[in-house]
């Protein structure tokens, strides 16, 4: 008989471990590891043209670690090989831990994996970057590792590039959009691009709680250190506000992400992405006549191509 004081499954009589607010259903252990790999099955099967091979953004945190996890434990079930792409941004305290961490799992799924620093590519360490700056640490390592992760799927031949944002991510940056007033973020990535490898993300409804969830209870969540750049970006500041909203109002979140995503289906087609303009610095495509990561590194110059820059440092 069930003990009446133990929450149980909603889809079974084994305890609960997670329960869904807004639905109000709990789930065990072995459900919600399903309920996530169905979520992840639901999103590769409405991508018609997936390619041979995907890479995954792997950081070595949690939630890249949890999507690597799912790939492998679904792998028989879904049409393409993947390999783990890790961007090595050089932060004190905090990076090696996580690349550490990202080697011993890839070792222990199996997974091929390859490792690109900013030092190898853009000459310096994101923490040598940031102390020659007066710009956000987030802006300058988004911008660069972009970039960076670019350089590396190219150079294994990858065109499509999976992450592992997930829910929160995604309402976070909707909220940060309406905030700063950037209308062109909301449609960025959005459309074919020939020369950018596709993102795609298949925990985008799946909840950073769930996300996390998985990971444990597969066994590959590591407490690691959290990057100090963290507290200081306003995506730090807008996580803690959506957190208090879905509290109390449980769904916010999960709103918040899905009214981007509709205005992103509803008017994308009549969003007209400007052309890009070749980088006088780099020669890379970009938004103006110098691309972001020359601003950044401020090296307006040929010779500072940063992929020239790894070929020469190989
Ligand atoms: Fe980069 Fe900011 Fe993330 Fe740190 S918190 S890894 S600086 S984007």
């Amino acid at each position: 008989m069930a003990d009446n004081k133990k929450i149980l499954c909603s889809q079974c009589n084994n305890p609960a471990v997670f329960l869904d607010r807004e639905k109000k259903t709990h789930l065990c252990k072995d459900h919600l590891i399903q309920s996530v790999e169905e979520e992840v099955m639901r999103y590769l099967n409405t991508i018609s043209d997936l390619p041979e091979t995907i890479g995954i953004a792997f950081s070595g945190g949690k939630d890249s670690t949890a999507l690597l996890t799912v790939f492998s434990r679904i792998k028989a079930d879904i049409p393409c090989r993947f390999i783990a792409l890790t961007v090595d941004e050089g932060i004190e305290g905090y990076r090696q831990d996580t690349i550490r961490a990202a080697e011993d799992t890839c070792s222990k799924l199996g997974v091929k994996h390859h490792i690109i620093s900013f030092s190898d590519i853009f000459g310096s360490s994101l923490d040598t970057l940031v102390s020659e700056s007066d710009r956000n640490a987030c802006t300058i390592c988004g911008i660069l590792r972009r970039r960076a992760l670019e350089i590396l799927a190219r150079e294994q031949g990858i065109r499509v590039i999976a992450t592992g944002h997930n829910q929160d991510d995604h309402a976070q940056t909707a909220l940060m959009n309406a905030i700063t007033g950037d209308v062109k973020k909301v449609f960025a990535g959005y459309g074919p691009s020939t020369w950018y490898a596709r993102r795609i993300k298949p925990f985008a409804r799946v909840s950073e709680r769930e996300v996390t969830l998985y990971a444990m209870l597969t066994g590959f969540f590591r407490d690691l250190p959290e990057c100090p750049y963290a507290i200081t970006s306003l995506r730090g500041e807008v996580r803690t506000l959506l957190y208090r909203y879905e509290r109390e109002h449980p769904g916010a979140m999960r709103n918040a992400a899905l009214c981007e995503e509709e205005l992103r289906e509803k008017l994308g087609g009549t969003f007209r992405r400007e052309p890009y303009q070749t980088c006088t610095g780099c020669g890379w495509p970009g938004s103006g006549k110098i691309c972001q990561v020359c601003m950044v590194l401020r090296r307006p110059s040929l010779d500072n191509d940063p992929h020239q820059v790894r070929e020469q440092t190989r």
